[in-house]
């Protein structure tokens, strides 16, 4: 089995085409944020062109029941992920010497896979909160199918993923099978031109509710450093009780391999460091083993370079640079032009907590959001 997927591409797109095709079905579409800043490459427009409008309709015209949007998961990961940060700085201020600290981002399937093979002293670091597509799943076949009635053997869960590490994610035993199906990019990009979508002249539709709803600090999932630029967000307010005036934090954006910065959160500086490319990873995990001499509390990690905008699914950019910074640019304009650009500002989140989960870390969020790492051996 080839261990990102890359190799089940193709025979994924005929099994989407048979659920799409089974009345008896309810087939749900998830879209992670760096897939509409990529996906008008495969249909001739200019890198870095936003077409989120276009490819809901797309998902719609090809008979996806629900066209719903990774985003809202990326909104959930920082509920959950902000909440553990917040709980592990809180213990450690408090002189708890059993806390973990830096907090480990988890939510790229490469990153994950590289530490439980690699740095399997270090598996209480990470936070426990799943990535935002198997968040998904996991709400789409929990919350919203028993909101909307639809028993869970009826429903399929596909993703739309940047990446093709995130098919080996979805069958990972442990998240059983809450995700069906993941296609890349470029997949969903074949399957609109094997439909004869012209995709060009699309009208824009938008996302179904309620887990198409979705903040700009969720869009920046996509890119190296928008991760932790969400859960700082999220976290500044929730511990000072203020409103943030200005929410784009500059000190953590940038393309250098490996990051630090330093960010004011009431009495405390936050450190944060940042890799993208699992070999700048590997600087800052040995950095890690030997003492965290820089003090960090949280570290982001994606394994490609760039972030998710540069994945291995997204059409192929032939090692121009260029066309990655131009879809992470595309990433940020959506995140100034949302409404709402706080993860715990998303009413549909919100409401999802009051009616459900009662609470970021209650024990049915344990239940459903959270995971846990095991000590692999290499591949
Ligand atoms: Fe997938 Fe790459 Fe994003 Fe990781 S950084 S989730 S491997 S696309």
């Amino acid at each position: 089995v080839c261990p990102t997927g890359a190799l089940c591409e193709n025979e994924q797109v005929s099994d989407v085409l048979s659920g799409l095709a089974n009345p008896d079905k309810v087939v749900v579409v998830q879209t992670a944020p760096a897939v509409r800043a990529a996906l008008g490459e495969e249909f001739g427009m200019e890198a870095g062109t936003l077409v989120t409008g276009k490819m809901v309709a797309a998902l719609k015209e090809l008979g996806f029941n629900y066209v719903f949007d990774t985003d809202f998961a990326a909104d959930v990961t920082i509920m959950e992920e902000g909440a553990e940060l917040i709980d592990r700085l809180t213990r450690s201020i408090k002189g708890d010497k059993s806390v973990h600290l830096p907090i480990l981002t988890s939510c790229c399937p490469a990153w994950v896979n590289f530490y439980e093979t690699q740095f399997s002293d270090l598996l209480d670091y990470p936070s426990t909160a799943k990535s935002p597509q198997q968040i998904f799943g996991a709400i789409a076949k929990s919350y919203f199918a028993e909101k909307m009635n639809i028993p869970r053997e009826k429903m399929i869960v596909v993703s739309i993923m940047p990446c093709l590490a995130k098919k080996y994610e979805a069958d990972r035993p442990e998240f059983e099978k809450d995700v069906d199906i993941t296609l890349s990019t470029r997949e969903l990009a074949a399957l609109i031109k094997q439909a004869n979508i012209d995709f060009n002249s699309l009208e824009e539709a938008e996302f179904d509710h309620p887990l198409g709803e979705s903040t700009g600090a969720a869009v920046i999932f996509g890119t190296t450093g928008g991760v932790i630029e969400a859960a700082v967000r999220t976290a500044y307010e929730k511990v000072t009780g203020e409103s943030l005036g200005k929410v784009d934090f500059e000190e953590l954006r940038g393309f250098d391999g490996v990051r630090a910065a330093t960010v004011k959160v009431g009495d405390l500086d936050l450190k944060i460091g940042i890799a993208h490319g699992l070999g700048n990873a590997r600087t800052l995990m040995e950095e890690l083993r030997n003492g965290n001499p820089r003090g960090f509390h949280a570290i982001e990690v994606m394994a490609c370079p760039g972030g998710c905008v540069g994945g291995g699914g997204q059409p192929y950019h032939h090692g121009n640079i260029e066309v990655v910074q131009k879809r992470r640019e595309a990433l940020y304009r959506e995140d100034e032009h949302k409404p709402l650009r706080k993860s715990h500002e998303n009413p549909a989140v919100i409401e999802m907590y009051d009616t459900y989960f009662g609470h970021p870390m209650s024990h049915k969020a344990h239940e459903l959001l959270h995971t846990h790492y095991t000590k692999k051996d290499r591949i």
